[in-house]
């Protein structure tokens, strides 16, 4: 039997999740409400409520590589069910971020290519154009030539034909006042 690996544990982490949350995470007194109400959880390899707790513990290792945080699609379900004010939507926010600046790899490739391009467009805008959204996902995550080589790229032109015809798919993008802030928030 694999000697168990020793549990890290970081005394300082949920203290800086608070920092940059804003948050008191001690009031979570684990009613599982939050987890409870969370439509993804299927996907999830961790719970919310699990979450909160191994920040709590001071479990940095484990939270910064869970897909738990990666998966979560801020529906916000989650922080408005919660009794004590845990912005749970939030700290998955904080904890991404945690994540990409101490270069932890994302287990979830996929999904961390559609932030990235979904982020990119909007600094580069200040909304969402969905033409190049796909078209960036794609390449940023490989699909492209993946799909190229299995012929799915066929599906994604006729799909996206479609919702051109159904106007759900503008051919110029638009832009919107106050940039600059939007660019400063990313920032
Ligand atoms: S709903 Fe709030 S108090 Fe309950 S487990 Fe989730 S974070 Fe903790
Ligand atoms: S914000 Fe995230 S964790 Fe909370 S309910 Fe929605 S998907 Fe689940």
């Amino acid at each position: 039997m694999p000697a168990q690996e020793p549990i890290k544990v970081d005394p300082g982490f949920s203290r800086t999740v608070e920092t940059l949350t804003k948050l008191n995470l001690d009031a979570c007194f684990q009613c599982r409400k939050c987890t409870n109400g969370c439509p993804v959880t299927f996907a999830m390899d961790i719970y919310p409520d699990q979450v909160i707790r191994l920040v709590i513990l001071g479990q940095k290792e484990r939270v910064l590589r869970c897909s738990t945080i990666w998966v979560c699609s801020a529906c916000e379900t989650c922080t408005t069910r919660c009794p004590n004010e845990v912005d749970i939507a939030a700290t998955m926010d904080a904890l991404k971020e945690m994540a990409v600046k101490a270069g932890v790899q994302c287990p979830q490739p996929k999904t961390y290519a559609f932030h990235k391009a979904f982020l990119e467009d909007i600094k580069r805008r200040g909304r969402m154009f969905e033409g190049r959204l796909m078209q960036s996902y794609l390449f940023k995550s490989g699909e492209f030539y993946k799909k190229l080589v299995d012929g799915t790229i066929k599906e994604d032109i006729s799909l996206g034909l479609n919702m051109f015809k159904k106007g759900r798919l503008p051919l110029l993008p638009k832009g919107i006042k106050g940039k600059k802030e939007i660019k400063e928030i990313l920032r």
